[in-house]
């Protein structure tokens, strides 16, 4: 009887073999600073109503399939253009695998820029889709006669762009963008996961472009364990691709919850705002320290580079703050850190944490 190790290596697709599992690490009694996290809890005064919508929730049955209501919800918080259709998914994630899986006729490409969202690499080699990585100029900015060629060239059926991009933080120029869109013989994905800390967006642009959708979460906004992501856009594409979403892929309880929190959706982009003038303090703190050099930020978390990265990022960790090591993952990436906005607190924390850190290793 061959072992379970044989059979998996015999009949696992080599892609699947050589792919290392996106790399979660435990936080347990950390200051986590390492997942953009929103790090406000719900209020006390909305957790009453919470566990009232949770207590009459009808967990014995299937959820509405189509979510009717947390879509009403969404498309009336955010004011949504009313012809443009709503996708809902378990967490972005979900919808990005659920794009590769819909355009990928064989020899598909799917054309991301880097440094930017590992998922979208991964997915695409999960998926079996062809990737191409165009580089990003050396600030961080798109290169944007390098990335028209790139798309010249290869024609991807799809094109994700990160608005503003993780894990640089900066929010690309939106011309630049446009032109992208216009050059791209296929769909072009812009993902506002950050937008809540962001001063643009594309969704007022949705009905410029036959090509375009943009993908949003509210995991930053303060709802990461309820995992609801969307993409909004036109009805022809996404009627389609509503076939490809398994029936029931957002739970009853997430749901109802997060309609309740967009419900109260002016405390989340209070919260919104309070990170970005924190931001603008550990930016200023992080750019007085000699040694490091920190990078502009649309978005809930700074990237900063730093000699010895890593050994900064253990030496953080041994005082009790985790942020995300990005050295080594990238070329680009060479020495840089990403550190999530936290409380005034928790920035304060780290900011004494990474002084002390440089100091030893001075
Ligand atoms: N897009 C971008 C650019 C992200 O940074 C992330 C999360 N790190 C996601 C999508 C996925 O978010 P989620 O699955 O939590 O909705």
């Amino acid at each position: 009887m061959p072992s379970a190790f044989s059979l998996a290596s015999t009949l696992l697709r080599r892609e699947i073999l050589d792919l290392h599992a996106y790399h979660v690490p435990d936080s347990t009694g950390y200051i986590k600073l390492d997942a953009m996290e929103n790090p406000y809890p719900v209020p006390s005064a909305l957790r009453g109503e919470i566990a009232g919508v949770v207590a009459a929730a009808a967990i014995n049955r299937y959820p509405d399939p189509g979510a009717a209501s947390l879509k009403e919800k969404i498309r009336c918080t955010l004011d949504l253009p009313d012809d443009m259709g709503v996708l809902l998914g378990n967490g972005s994630d979900e919808l990005i695998q659920l794009l590769a899986l819909a355009l990928n006729k064989p020899g598909a490409t799917l054309l991301g820029l880097e440094p930017s969202f590992v998922m979208y690499k991964m997915i695409a080699t999960f998926t079996g889709m062809r990737y191409v990585g165009v580089p990003l100029a050396a600030d961080f900015s798109l290169d944007l006669p390098t990335t028209l060629t790139a798309i010249r060239r290869e024609k991807p059926a799809l094109v994700f762009i990160a608005y503003p991009n993780n894990p640089t933080g900066n929010l690309f120029s939106a011309p630049d963008v446009m032109q992208i869109i216009e050059t791209a013989p296929g769909l072009v994905v812009v993902d506002e996961a950050y937008y809540a800390f962001a001063a643009d967006s594309f969704i007022p642009r949705l009905a410029d472009y036959p090509n375009l959708l943009v993908m949003r979460t509210f995991s930053k906004l303060g709802m990461a364990g309820l995992r609801l992501g969307f993409l909004a856009g036109r009805t022809a594409w996404l009627e389609q691709l509503e076939k490809l979403r398994l029936p029931y892929n957002v739970g009853v309880l997430p749901q109802v919850v997060a309609e309740k929190l967009l419900g109260h959706h002016k405390i989340l982009l209070q919260q919104a705002e309070q990170i970005k003038l924190d931001r603008a303090a550990l930016h200023r703190q992080l750019g007085a320290i000699a040694g490091v050099q920190v990078y502009p930020s649309e978005a809930n978390f700074l990237l900063f580079r730093a000699a010895r990265a890593t050994e900064v990022f253990d030496g953080l960790k041994r005082r009790g703050v985790l942020i995300k090591n990005l050295n080594g993952g990238h070329p680009m990436l060479n020495n840089c850190l990403r550190v999530t906005v936290g409380t005034p607190d928790e920035c304060a924390k780290f900011v004494a944490a990474l002084l002390d850190t440089l100091n030893q290793l001075a």
